[in-house]
């Protein structure tokens, strides 16, 4: 059995010392960085509205989340690899990582569309991939600096260094998604520029609600 198989096997059960309940899956963090509300609704409602961009979504990782390993140009990368953290009760699974010569983990992360110009949307992408990251780290109990953020569309990397204000503020969204997904209450919409490209827009009817002043502000916005 190769590193790789171990982990597999040690990561298909739930984080070490977490209840099952309070284990964060690393797609919440994503969802929430961009709007808590949308987290809540895929995490704690259950509700996943397709549109264009979750369908291109779904294609794209239709492609990757099948594990396997390959190497390359002496490059090793595993697809698809269940990740864990004990320390920080997540879990998830990576589309990609590469691991360079000396063993070090390099997660990259596929995305569809172009790459994003910036703002939540790129940063929720970015704490995303530095989840990875922290699991990674835990894992092969080795520093992971820089993962990538891989755009179908325009079929470009975009490389992130994992500096101490992405890891704070990852840590940060873990806190806060964990205690989302604990009260199971739906914040209220942000109702802002996010909301167009929403896919859950229609279920979550952002405007209709801020109308009618059905919730409290939203102090949950990242
Ligand atoms: S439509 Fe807007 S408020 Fe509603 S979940 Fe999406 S981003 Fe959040």
């Amino acid at each position: 059995m190769n590193d790789f198989s171990a982990h597999r096997i040690q990561s298909s059960g739930s984080p070490g010392g977490w209840r099952d309940a309070e284990v964060v899956p690393i797609s919440a963090l994503q969802h929430y960085a961009y709007c808590p509300r949308q987290c809540a609704l895929i995490h704690v409602e259950q509700v996943w509205d397709e549109n264009i961009y979750t369908l291109r979504g779904r294609r794209a990782h239709g492609r990757v989340d099948t594990p396997k390993g390959m190497t390359r140009d002496g490059l090793r990368t595993e697809h698809a690899l269940p990740l864990f953290s004990d320390a920080l009760g997540l879990a998830g699974r990576a589309d990609a990582v590469e691991f360079e010569a000396d063993g070090t983990p390099f997660p990259v992360e596929h995305k569809v569309g172009s790459r994003k110009k910036g703002g939540l949307a790129r940063r929720a992408d970015e704490v995303q991939l530095c989840a990875q990251a922290l699991c990674l780290e835990e894992m092969f109990e080795r520093d992971v600096p820089a993962g990538a953020l891989y755009y179908r569309k325009s079929r470009r990397r975009h490389e992130v260094a994992f500096s101490s204000a992405l890891r704070v503020e990852t840590q940060e969204v873990i806190r806060k998604t964990r205690g989302l997904l604990r009260v199971r209450r739906l914040p209220p919409p942000v109702a802002d520029a996010r909301c167009p490209r929403c896919s859950l827009i229609e279920t979550c009817m952002p405007y209709v609600v801020e109308r009618l002043g059905d919730g409290e502000p939203n102090d949950e916005t990242p």
